[in-house]
């Protein structure tokens, strides 16, 4: 037996993550910027270098995709992993990595004046002993996801140079633009065959994310009747009243400042306006589904109950899903979380069902009908100047793929249906 190729693993993660793969929310190329296309090249030929079958970029939706074929005989289906290749909203200009071998909880110099402690961030304790890798001040380090995509192709190599484990058909997907929740929208899953699959975007060992928010937007116009104040009576109609009004009627208690775990919320974002004219913006959020089109019909019947009191088409309302949970997708295929839950019991890792209050790669994937939960990738920080990865966590990682690859050769006959719980 071969084990798994720490130093891989960590050149691998360090070289992605001097790549700069930032995305662009204001660029509509696909993917949105051109980093990125040389990362995605990069790793198709990292896949087939691994022996992987069936590599390939497609341009339509900048998505690599290749495929660990089945080396067993027993009938299995096929599990696919995700990891995205793009990184924040943050400078990824000239990104350093550094590498700290057998971190000994002490305070971290980053550069440029900034420095990683153990007070500020107390998980940097979970991780003593480890070899950290941080970015040099002025950058984020992009573990977010690069991390993930590290792990998986630890996973591949281990497959790769250990014929003898056992398993089903495995496929690899690597995608763009998960920061500005436009890549996995286009991924055409029919280059995708699995029944289920699992992205491996943040959190810590033994997370598990099958419920995200489900999303809305709305933009509400509020039109008035302009008339000299002084020959007002009975004409003037004042559209930043009916707009204050409007905002006045959303439950008070729903409430971004009022709201955590499992609890949604209705955020104003802006009240603008004068006599003419008004506008109200404001976003959705909700794990639930049924509360999510509740209080979608509440904005829908507070616009009709205003047109009815001021007058027809006074108010006009566009209103918009930006992601679904795929909370109910994924609790229709309870396999598909228990799986997990038996190879982390197998590796000793505890089980964190969590809450994820955004939008995920997964949120997109389980819709186009493959349920997509999240797992973890072994970083920390996201998204700025104090993220860090440990390497043992990113071997954890491949690991605990192995382990799930298994654990589903085991169980494909005899699957744990048993109903979610949170
Ligand atoms: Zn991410």
């Amino acid at each position: 037996m071969t084990n798994y190729d720490f130093d891989y693993i960590k050149d691998k993660f360090v070289a992605y993550a001097k790549m700069n793969t930032r995305a662009d929310e204001h660029s509509t190329a696909i993917p949105t910027t051109p980093g990125q296309v040389v990362l995605l090249k990069e790793l198709l030929h990292e896949l087939e270098h691994l022996g992987l079958e069936q590599v390939s970029y497609s341009e339509k939706d900048a998505y690599v995709v290749g495929k660990i074929p089945a080396n067993t005989t027993k009938k299995v289906s096929a599990i696919g992993f995700v990891a995205h290749v793009d990184t924040a909203d943050f400078n990824a200009e000239n990104i350093q990595p550094q590498v700290h071998p057998d971190y000994d909880g002490q305070t971290i110099e980053l550069g440029h004046g900034y420095h990683l402690s153990s007070a500020e961030f107390p998980s940097l304790k979970k991780v003593i002993g480890h070899t950290l890798i941080t970015a040099s001040g002025d950058t984020l380090l992009g573990a977010d996801d690069k991390a993930g995509i590290a792990g998986l192709l630890g996973m591949a190599k281990y497959l790769q140079e250990n014929p003898e484990v056992e398993h089903g058909e495995i496929w690899l997907a690597f995608g763009p633009d998960e920061e500005i929740g436009q890549g996995a929208k286009r991924f055409d899953v029919s280059r995708f065959p699995v029944e289920f699959a699992y992205t491996l975007d943040n959190g810590d060992p033994g997370d598990i994310t099958y419920e995200t928010f489900n999303a809305a937007a709305a933009t509400i116009d509020f039109y008035g009747t302009v008339v000299h104040p002084g020959e007002a009576y009975g004409l003037m109609v004042n559209a930043t009243l009916m707009a204050s009004k409007f905002v006045s009627l959303l439950p008070e208690d729903f409430v971004p400042e009022k709201s955590r775990g499992y609890q949604g919320y209705i955020l104003v974002l802006s009240n603008e306006g004068n006599v003419d004219h008004a506008r109200v913006e404001l976003i959705i959020r909700d794990f639930d589904t049924a509360g999510f089109k509740q209080n979608k019909a509440l904005i829908k019947s507070l616009v009709a109950q205003f047109n009815q009191r001021y007058g027809e088409d006074r108010v006009k309302l566009e209103i918009h899903d930006q992601y679904l949970s795929p909370g109910d997708v994924i609790k229709a295929h309870p396999y598909v979380v228990n799986l997990v839950h038996h190879a982390y019991e197998k590796m000793g890792l505890p089980i964190h069902h969590i809450a994820f209050r955004g939008g995920t790669d997964g949120d997109f994937i389980s819709q186009k009908g493959i349920p997509t939960p999240n797992l973890f990738n072994g970083g920390a920080n996201f998204h700025g100047r104090y993220e860090y990865v440990s390497v043992e966590n990113m071997v954890l990682l491949a690991k605990t793929l192995t382990t799930i690859v298994q654990t589903h050769l085991e169980l494909n006959d005899r699957r744990d249906e048993t109903p979610l719980t949170r």
